[in-house]
Parts: structure tokens; sequence; C-alpha cells
């Protein structure tokens, strides 16, 4: 191609068109699921029959508000669950996951997490690290937190989940499908299913999934293989890159009410809510969804494909099966973990000028870089990168709302570390 708009050296271009043709099948594959998906949800428009009145914006106590209550039910008809509660003014993830937590569980029961430690947000939620002690937390609450590790590899450890589950009987069982920024592998929904059978094997209880950076990236959801409850962000995946803020919640049907009790309060649930104009929003975003998962998915193989060509190690490997939009790539040294970060940050649509650095961000205990230069405020569905600054030197990346864009980002990336002779 051109060297068109970017001094992009012949190494760089070469290398990238060298890893293009290394992620032919991988795009292949990510083709076929996004057509899939694309279907699924542009099927439950129609049956939904989703109209210009939905999108009205509603105010005040917001009673009867069609698009949203309908916007429930193309969530929870597309995620596989009885019942869905979508609202722009669920903060974050993190908050979202929270309210799913607290509407189901009561003081004396105990959440049985079964792929290790959480991901960081949660452990001020349940009151793990006791910093956030005394706030609210479900340990402040009498709810008990217990942990099943991972197996050596990163796996679930099926014999040591059902005896954990017979021994302590929990009221909930939590899986966290994404890697997060740890190196284990994320979980397939066929994993999630066999953990599934393997606890209410063992005795019943609710299975809930932190969805974050999962859905959409395969043809079936963790609802569709048996959890009752599941949860994630709308700047992530499921808001399509267009959703400005929000979360959803999907699963059973008197789990989902229980959550609505939490959300707003006991007596109201779902009823009240007003949605301001962001309806539209949020069935765009959903309608684009698996369209933008697919552009990130492809992002991210190209990724793989141009750093491990250049010897680095990443994973997913090239070629290997993906189950959440995660890229993290070993860089080894702090030097290239900041050129990349710089590189990355120098293609971003939006603050492209700035230069990331380094800082002390709260809740980790070595220093952080990051590239972000996104529409929406922290949303990782567009092209980003975070970095800790500790062994082994990995960038975890994920995103980009458009292939060709979040390729030349990438290439940045790269270029600039070959600039800094950091690149061979
Ligand atoms: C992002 C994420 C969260 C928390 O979401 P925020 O929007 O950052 O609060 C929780 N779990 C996983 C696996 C995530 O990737």
């Amino acid at each position: 191609m051109d060297n068109n708009f970017f001094d992009f050296s012949n190494r760089i271009i070469q290398a990238s068109a060298e890893a293009e043709k290394v992620c032919s099948a991988d795009f292949e594959k990510i083709n076929e699921v996004t057509e899939y998906n694309q279907r699924k949800v542009l099927s439950s428009f129609i049956k939904n029959a989703v109209s210009e009145a939905d999108f009205g914006a509603s105010t005040g106590y917001a009673y009867g508000d069609r698009g949203r209550e309908k916007l429930d039910r193309i969530y929870a008809a597309v995620f596989g669950g009885e019942d869905a509660l979508v609202r722009h003014s669920f903060t974050c993830g993190t908050h979202t996951l929270a309210v799913a937590l607290y509407g189901v569980l009561r003081p004396g029961d105990t959440m049985l997490c079964v792929t290790g430690t959480p991901y960081d947000t949660i452990h001020g939620v349940i009151g793990i690290n006791g910093k956030s002690k005394g706030q609210g937390t479900l340990a402040d609450l009498g709810i008990e937190y217990r942990q099943t590790d991972l197996d050596v590899n990163g796996k679930p450890d099926y014999e040591q989940i059902a005896s954990d589950v017979r021994a302590l009987k929990p009221k909930m069982v939590y899986i966290q499908r994404s890697r997060g920024y740890s190196l284990r592998p994320s979980l397939s929904v066929d994993e999630i299913g066999k953990i599934v059978s393997t606890v209410k094997n063992a005795n019943d209880c609710v299975v809930m999934v932190d969805n974050c950076y999962g859905e959409f990236v395969e043809k079936r959801e963790p609802l569709d293989a048996g959890a009752d409850l599941m949860a994630g962000s709308l700047i992530k995946n499921a808001g399509g890159g267009i959703a400005r803020s929000g979360g959803y919640i999907a699963g059973k049907k008197e789990l989902i009410e229980l959550c609505s009790y939490r959300m707003t309060t006991p007596g109201l649930g779902r009823e009240v809510g007003a949605t301001f104009g962001e309806n539209r929003n949020m069935f765009m975003g959903i309608f684009n969804a698996p369209h933008v998962v697919g552009e990130a998915l492809r992002t991210a193989a190209f990724a793989a494909a141009l750093f491990s060509g250049f010897g680095f190690s990443v994973t997913p490997q090239p070629g290997e099966a993906r189950h959440d939009i995660i890229q993290a790539v070993c860089l080894e040294e702090p030097e290239k973990l900041i050129a990349f970060c710089e590189g990355m940050q120098s293609g971003a649509p939006v603050d492209s000028f700035l230069t990331p650095e380094p800082w002390d961000m709260p809740g980790y205990d070595s220093k952080v870089i990051m590239a972000a230069g996104a529409f929406i405020m922290g949303a990782s569905i567009e092209l980003s990168a975070d970095a800790p600054l500790r062994e082994p030197f990995a960038v975890w990346m994920q995103g980009g709302l458009n292939y060709h864009s979040a390729k030349a980002g990438i290439m940045l990336a790269a270029q600039k570390m070959y600039n800094k002779g950091l690149i061979k």
C-alpha cells in the first residue's frame, strides 16, 4: 500500500503486510462470527418493532418509557436471558457488577469466585483489600468472600471448584470471562458452560459472570451456556462505541427483578429512570456492537501477528481462539513499553498531540503508562493500551472502532519503537 499520510519505514510497511497475511485465517473466522451476531441483533430489532418513537427523551420518573423497556427486551433476547436491565445511569462496569452482586447477595451468604482473583476494581466492592472498609462493602454487610484459584495453566480447576462448592454452599459462584490485566487465558463460553455444570452438580446456586470484554466475541454468550446472570459495561463491547455511558445486567427473570431493586430502590425497581434522549445512542450502540467487536478483534489479531513477527511473545498468539478483545504483548523492557504507548497515542483520533507518561495510578503497586485517545472518556472499545511498569513489561491493548484506523495506530506504535532502535 502507498505510504500515504504517515512516515512509515519500509521495515514497518513490509512487516505489516506480512502480518496481515498471517492473520487471514483469523479474519475469516472473525468475519463469520460478526455476521452471525449482526443478524442475531438485527432480527431482534425487527421482532421488537423498534421505531422512532422509542428514541424519545423521557424526564422525571419516566414511567412507561417504551424505548427503555424495549431495549431491555432486546438485550435479553440477544444475550440469551429471560430479562435484562440496560441503563445509561450505570456509571461503569464496576458499578453495574456491584448492583448485580448487592441485588442477589444477603448477609450471611457466601460468594465464591472460581476464576482466581477478580478484576482489581471489584476488590473494593467485595472488601478484599480492606481499603474500602466501612464504605458498605459486601464484607461490611456480612457477606463472606471465598476464592478457588485457577490451575497452574491459568485454567479452571474443575475438581477444586466442585469440592469448594460442596463444602462452602455459596449463594453465588462468580466467574470472570476476560483475562483482565493478567496473562491467564480468557475463558471460552464452552469452558464457562463446563464450570456451570460442575457447580450445579455440586450444589444449586446462582452462577454470575463478569462478561466485560466478552460480548459478541463468540456466537454464544455465557447465559446460553447455563449461567444465571451476567453484566458488562456499555463503553466496552456492548455499547458498540456509540453508547456514551452505561451498563447492562441480563439473566433469569427473578434475579433481574432483585437487581432492579438495588438499581433504584425496593418498591420501585425498574419502573423509574429517565433516559433524557440517550435511548437512540444505546439502540445504535447494540446495533453496531457485533461489527465493532469484529473490528477490535481484527485489530488484536493484526497486533499479535505484527509483534510476534518482531520476535515478542504475544497472547493470544496468531491463530489462537479468542474469547475477549484483549491482546497482550510482552515487550520485556520499560523503554519499549513507553515507546509503544507514545506511538499508539500519536495515532489516536483524539488527543494525538499528548505524550503519555508513567504515573502512580491508584490501586496499582507500580507505575502505569496508558495510551488512549477516545471520543468517550475511558472507552476501551476504542483503541487503547495499558502497561504497568513491572515484569514482564507487557502491554495490554484492546479496541479499535474501525480496523483501518486502529491498524495505523498499531503501526505507529511499532514505528516509534523502530525509530528508537527498539525493533530490529
Ligand atoms: C473493565 C472491567 C471491569 C470494570 O469495568 P469498569 O467500566 O472499568 O468499571 C470489570 N471486569 C472486567 C473483566 C473488566 O474488563
